[in-house]
């Protein structure tokens, strides 16, 4: 932390804020400038009390100098974390770039069942598809519920594919970790900190989705959550924010990979169908994500899009999907990674 002193302050005032901060147990180092003089304050932060420094006489402001969040920072870990889908099956935030694709929702055995053979045949190392689904309008299609998870699992059993499929309710998590390899942390649920925590203990690794209005920070101290847990296989899955657009669902910030690699250790995923909202630009963005070093993608893949109960629209047909993975070939080895 750094205290920042009014302009006006007299040495008393930074006497007094050093001697705040050696109370609370840390160590003070003034910094006198020709204009303002600063005050860092060194040690375990957990002692500290910003807001009371801040209502000292003659503070201006109050300054974070590390990161809030901890475990997922790159402050206590400096190496990269990987994180397998199961034990020694594929790891994400290694070389190869993990692609999990398959439909928003899980409509029927048959269906899911064609599209997951059809995303492994192009690539895919996991299986994605809702069985329980978070829809803002509460009369459209819900999710199939435990009948989901069981054809999902019976895909699995069929391609080897991991399953990543979304918990929505603390009531759930044990019976979607039955089923599933990966669970899934909706955009909604991002700061459902009940449900994060529950989720945790299922002890899957967690794609955690950064809510649509969440700053970098809540973001990763949604993962820190799920992390304090005991359970350190967290993906954050940048999935797209609200903005002013209206030409995209959502506006996909790429710039949060260079970000996520800059201040965490955990692997980055990016999630282009919903992060636009429009099958046309999902490929663009698939090979943008690569060139800028995610660690995984999330794709929607549908046999017949224009039939699909959610998210069509932003849905790619197995055909598209085969043709954008060959695409990343060549843009993964550029960066020297493989897909
Ligand atoms: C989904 O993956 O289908 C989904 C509902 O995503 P999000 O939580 O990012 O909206
Ligand atoms: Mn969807």
């Amino acid at each position: 932390m750094i205290v920042v002193m009014d302009p006006g302050a007299t040495r008393d005032h930074v006497d007094h804020v050093i001697k705040m901060i050696e109370e609370m147990g840390l160590k003070s180092h003034p910094i006198f400038g020709t204009d303002r003089t600063v005050v860092a304050a060194i040690g375990d932060k957990r002692n500290a009390d910003k807001s009371s420094l801040e209502q000292a006489p003659f503070v201006d402001k109050v300054v974070e100098i590390l990161a809030p969040y901890k475990r997922a920072s790159l402050e206590v870990r400096s190496e990269r974390s990987t994180v397998a889908t199961s034990p020694g099956g594929f790891a994400f935030g290694e070389r190869k770039i993990g692609v999990i694709a398959g439909p928003c929702s899980v409509e029927d055995r048959t269906k899911l069942i064609e599209v997951a053979h059809a995303v492994k045949e192009a690539g895919a190392i996991g299986l994605r598809g809702g069985a329980f689904k978070p829809r803002t309008d509460p009369y459209s299609f819900r999710g199939l519920g435990e009948p989901g998870l069981e054809i999902l699992a019976e895909a699995r059993e069929q391609t080897g594919l991991a399953v990543c499929t979304e918990v929505m309710d603390v009531n759930d998590v044990a019976l979607v970790a039955k089923y599933a390899d990966i669970l899934q942390i909706g955009a909604r649920n991002m700061h459902n900190f009940n449900l994060l925590v529950a989720a945790a203990r299922a002890n899957k690794p967690i794609m955690l989705k950064r809510g649509w209005s969440a700053t970098f920070d809540e973001f990763l101290l949604a993962a820190e959550y799920i992390m304090n847990e005991g359970n350190d296989r967290v993906l954050l899955c940048e999935r797209g924010i609200r903005t002013h657009e209206s030409y995209v669902r959502n506006t996909l910030p790429l710039a949060i990979i260079p970000a996520v690699r800059r201040r965490s250790h955990l692997p980055i995923v990016i999630d282009p169908s919903h992060g636009t909202g429009h099958a046309y630009m999902v490929p663009s963005m698939c090979r943008a994500a690569v060139a800028a070093g995610a660690d995984g993608l999330l794709v929607e893949v549908h046999g017949d899009p224009e039939r699909a109960m959610t998210d069509g629209a932003q849905s790619l047909t197995p055909e598209v999907f085969a043709a954008t993975m060959s695409e990343l070939t060549p843009i993964a080895t550029a960066v020297d990674r493989s897909v």
